[in-house]
């Protein structure tokens, strides 16, 4: 099986594995008992908040273990709602659903009015003419966008928002360890990260909270990371987030390069292939994404053949009660319901190689010559 399905989620590196397995099976100490195995875990921790810290440029202490993004985005949307006694939510038109299922929950059950942000055609939003607010507004967008690879500064909108005492939270799983990321220059109050999109494990990831910044945690109980998320810290997966972290900063610009010479050649090749369509092509997008159509083919359809030909991908749409649910991604760049149930993704790892790209594009050729 040939695996296109990074932004899914990665293999763990056989590093991060490695430098896991001790916390596993031999230092088992609680990282807030006071004994020797207590500290030899609290040691660990203190290191992967290290190494997290140093992937977004920010200091340890604006680390805050999570059991993963969602987790992080549903503490940090949560956390602004309670600062506020009424708000406006404006978010992106392509949010992850980490995202977007809590600031439409927080939406009906405050009625506060929630403004989706204009995506264009080209997959991005319109960050320059903002609706006026009577209130401060809580604000999420992300700064990749996992089905189109779309790239965004959220910059003008953390200034706008600001600028009305209000809140940003910017989701960045898909765009660390891909480009380079820096916390103050993104704007944002928050930011969610998660370790299974870089080589580490699943189950954990991390919020990044602006210096000084208070917020009131989801769960509470054992004061664990600062207060802000009770719970006894699974150091292991912790550590390897940690070391996932620190080697995808180091081996950042030798990623992008390599996945970005894979994905010019799919899409050299899917230019050859007649009726092929690649969204977002015109807009800044991560290196290694391409998401893309075959003209006869659904994307639900597209992938079991894929699989049966030993390819794993993936389709901008849910399988909704047995038919196909169009990508929400492709719908709000205004792509027809019709075309946007055909969307099939392709992100690629550092691991792949020229040799699997090629193989893929012989299997999608073959696809598009004979149909479903
Ligand atoms: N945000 C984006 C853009 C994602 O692609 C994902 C992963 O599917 C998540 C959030 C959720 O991350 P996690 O699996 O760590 O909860």
């Amino acid at each position: 099986m040939i695996y296109f399905d990074h932004n899914a989620t990665t293999p763990l590196d056989p590093r991060v594995l490695e430098g896991m397995m001790p916390w596993l099976r031999d230092y088992y100490g609680n990282p807030s008992a006071l004994c020797r195995m207590g500290r030899l875990a609290r040691a660990a921790l203190d290191r992967a908040r290290d190494q997290v810290a140093r992937l977004v440029a920010v200091s340890p202490e604006q680390v805050v273990f999570t059991s993963g993004a969602t987790e992080a985005s549903n503490l940090a949307l949560e956390a602004a709602a309670a600062r506020y006694a009424s708000a406006g939510l404006w978010v992106g038109g392509t949010e992850h659903p980490s995202v977007d299922a809590p600031v439409t929950r927080l939406s009906k059950e405050r009625a506060w009015p929630l403004w989706r942000l204009p995506t264009t055609n080209a997959g991005g939003h319109r960050l320059a003419s903002f609706p006026k607010a009577e209130d401060p507004v809580i604000a999420a967008l992300m700064l990749a966008n996992n089905e189109t690879g779309v790239i965004e500064d959220p910059l003008p909108l953390a200034l706008e928002v600001r600028r009305g005492g209000g809140f940003l939270h910017v989701d960045a799983v898909q765009a660390a360890g891909k480009i380079p990321l820096v916390f103050e220059a993104t704007g944002a109050h928050t930011l969610a990260l998660s370790a299974h999109k870089i080589g580490g494990p699943k189950g954990v990831g991390a919020l990044i909270v602006e210096s000084g910044l208070d917020l009131r945690p989801l769960c509470i109980g054992g004061g664990q990371e600062r207060g802000l998320r009770a719970g006894t810290e699974p150091v292991a997966q912790i550590v390897g987030f940690g070391l996932a972290a620190e080697l995808a900063l180091q081996e950042l610009a030798a990623r992008a390069a390599l996945t970005l010479a894979l994905r010019q050649r799919l899409e050299a090749g899917l230019d050859r292939i007649s009726g092929a369509v690649i969204y977002a092509r015109a807009a800044p997008r991560l290196p290694n994404t391409t998401l893309f159509s075959l003209s006869g083919w659904e994307g639900e359809t597209a992938v079991m053949a894929l699989d049966r030909a030993g390819f794993c991908v993936s389709s901008g749409s849910a399988c909704a009660s047995g038919g196909h649910a169009p990508s929400p991604v492709l719908l709000a760049m205004g792509i027809p319901p019709d075309e946007a149930r055909r969307a099939i993704r392709v992100s690629v790892g550092w691991a792949n190689s020229a040799a699997e790209v090629d193989a893929l594009l012989e299997a999608l050729t073959a696809m598009s010559m004979t149909g479903p």
